[in-house]
């Protein structure tokens, strides 16, 4: 239940695989910060997706080259939360974590993209999360004109109430879920790790210091 503390700061946690972290990644975050006036946006790369099927990248090498894309950008932070513990990654236990550890002094808001949103049902611990902390679902390419009320799933629907005046879904809780039309950038870690195996530029895709990365580990060459 969302604590009625005189909250300082407002901090957005965005969790992925990050395989690897491409501009698509980097600039939604920061049009997310700036909008919500986040003091800072945390990048949590997954340790063993239980949604990903494709094999995934050692995720040192992931973590890695989302901190040399991170480097100039004050408000952008890495955690390794997730990669610490063994086993697979639970977006809930990471909301728990952070939430023990800023003491509800903070205000959280866990950052994803809205294809990544609309397969939440199927998250451990699923209907947990609206009353763990705030939602900021981001516009996709070739997802942008989902009716933004069909957003919530189905079966928690009833829990929310849309407030005008804050353009979100309010929960039960207190916690909302709002919904962030972005720079559609048509990027994805599919397309890199496509266009690496083919041998083709990922330039101004990813950051040169994440592509110098991957050069230089010889990452996605034989997936
Ligand atoms: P993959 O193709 O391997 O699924 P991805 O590009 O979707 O990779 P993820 O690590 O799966 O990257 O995404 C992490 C989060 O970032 C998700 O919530 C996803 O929706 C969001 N995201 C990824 N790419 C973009 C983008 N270009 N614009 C907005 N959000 C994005
Ligand atoms: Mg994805």
């Amino acid at each position: 239940m969302k604590k009625d503390t005189e909250t300082s700061e407002k901090i957005g946690l965005f969790g992925g695989t990050f395989n690897p972290v491409h501009l698509g990644h980097l600039r939604s975050a920061e049009e997310i910060r700036e909008k919500f006036n986040l003091s800072k946006v945390i990048f949590i790369p997954a340790h063993i997706p239980p949604h990903k099927k494709t094999r995934i990248t050692p995720a040192d090498h992931r973590f890695e080259m989302v901190k040399l894309s991170i480097l100039g950008n004050p408000f952008f932070e890495v955690s390794e939360i997730e990669l610490k513990r063994q086993g697979s990654s639970y977006s809930f236990e990471t909301i728990d974590y952070f939430n023990n550890l800023f003491e509800n002094k903070a205000e959280l808001f866990f950052i994803i993209g809205l294809d990544a949103f609309r397969e939440i049902h199927t998250w451990k611990r699923y209907p947990h999360f609206f009353s763990a902390c705030n939602f900021i679902i981001m516009s996709r390419p070739g997802l942008s004109d989902i009716a933004s009320e069909k957003i919530i799933p189905h079966d928690a629907v009833k829990d929310f109430t849309f407030n005008d005046a804050n353009q979100c879904y309010v929960h039960r809780s207190g916690y909302c879920v709002y919904f962030c039309k972005i720079t559609l950038l048509e990027i994805s870690s599919t397309v890199i790790r496509r266009r690496l195996k083919e041998g083709k530029s990922i330039k101004y895709l990813v950051p040169d210091s994440a592509e110098q990365y991957v050069r230089e580990h010889k990452l996605y060459e034989d997936k």
